[in-house]
């Protein structure tokens, strides 16, 4: 059971400096042109809470885009397995709901060790979306716009307040250690949290169900001419993977320094591109765009529930934003359901 608190926005930055003292606090940041990126927190004033999407999503601090794995000589291997402890904060409710699927994935049956060696000493501390953006379609989902569950600690921005939620010990220590700032709520403060969460919920622009969409390929109301005239779009510029939070495919490479000594490098890869699949012998089994953009589709909306219980999108909108051709998950699959509607008829 969740257990509640008020802080003052006046104890933000004193709050966040403890943090720092003790973690690598992460945060989403205004820097020097404006623009809101999601970096190491350096000056407390600088937290920008209030912005869209961030790019690229927090993914990056726990499957960074290119990581050194080890490094290898004549001496032997050297692992580079990072063992800082980390503060995820400001992170949104979408994006904290895709790295618990990341979990599944990365922590499943084989876990990947240095996701696991980040993962378990990150921290994860939410706010939940008082207003989402016109791309957002996470309502529909249940990742979004706040969560019953899943964090070390969600804020709700309540104006002059943070409603703070404990949801793990990790975060019950992080506020209970500093009984001078965070204080009971009143009955108002639950008032205020209940409008607060109606009139975010009514603000989403985008309605998706996912599982209607699901259905409609699983019947096969979704034709291969439907599927090319999507893939005829796509640029295959690998935004669409790169921004997803959710998607998680990589490439490990050696980077020889002599023929003694050299490093194993992970770099994030996407399925969008030709080469993805390709094996030895210079075959490529999904060479055709259909194919690619097709999977992509699949992977999200049938595989992933059936592998790991849940969808491989969580209703961030990234897609949309990224992708030059307007090949996003929201629109497809509203796209699919008209059309499957037209089938019927
Ligand atoms: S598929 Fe698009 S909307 Fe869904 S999680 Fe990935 S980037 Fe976000
Ligand atoms: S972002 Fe759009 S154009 Fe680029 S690879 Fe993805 S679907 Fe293709």
């Amino acid at each position: 059971m969740n257990t509640a608190y008020i802080l003052n926005k006046n104890h933000l930055s004193f709050w966040l400096r403890t943090l720092k003292s003790t973690h690598e606090l992460i945060a989403p940041t205004r820097d020097v042109s404006g623009d809101i990126v999601l970096t190491e927190l350096q000056r407390m004033h600088e937290t920008a809470l209030d912005g869209p999407a961030l790019m690229p999503s927090p993914k990056e601090f726990l499957l960074p885009q290119m990581e050194q794995l080890f490094c290898y000589s004549e001496e032997g291997i050297e692992e580079a397995l990072n063992k800082r402890p980390r503060v995820l904060f400001g992170i949104r409710p979408c994006d904290l709901s895709a790295i618990r699927i990341l979990d599944t994935f990365y922590l499943g049956k084989t876990k990947d060790a240095y996701y696991e060696a980040r993962r378990s000493r990150t921290v994860l501390i939410a706010i939940a979306c008082n207003r989402p953006d016109p791309t957002c379609f996470c309502l529909g989902l249940g990742t979004g716009p706040f969560l019953k569950s899943g964090f070390d600690l969600q804020l709700t921005d309540l104006g002059d307040r943070f409603l703070v939620e404990t949801g793990s010990e990790t975060g019950a220590s992080l506020v209970t250690a500093y009984p001078h700032i965070f204080t009971e709520p009143k009955p108002a403060d639950g008032d205020d949290l209940y409008e607060t969460r109606l009139a975010s919920q009514s603000q989403f622009e985008k309605r998706v169900n996912l599982e209607q969409v699901r259905k409609h390929i699983q019947a096969g109301a979704v034709s291969d001419a439907f599927w090319e005239s999507v893939a005829v779009r796509c640029f295959e510029c690998g935004g669409c993977v790169y921004n997803c939070p959710v998607c998680t495919c990589f490439n490990v490479i050696d980077r020889a320094a002599s023929s003694e000594a050299g490093k194993r490098v992970r770099l994030w890869d996407t399925c969008m591109f030709k080469g993805f699949t390709r094996t030895a012998g210079g075959v490529i089994p999904a060479e055709a765009k259909i194919n690619r953009t097709k999977r992509w589709f699949h992977h999200k909306l049938i595989h992933w529930p059936e592998q790991f219980g849940a969808f491989g999108c969580v209703g961030c909108g990234r897609c949309a934003i990224s992708c030059p051709g307007t090949i996003d998950m929201a629109t497809v699959a509203l796209r699919i359901k008209g059309e499957s509607k037209a089938e019927e008829k």
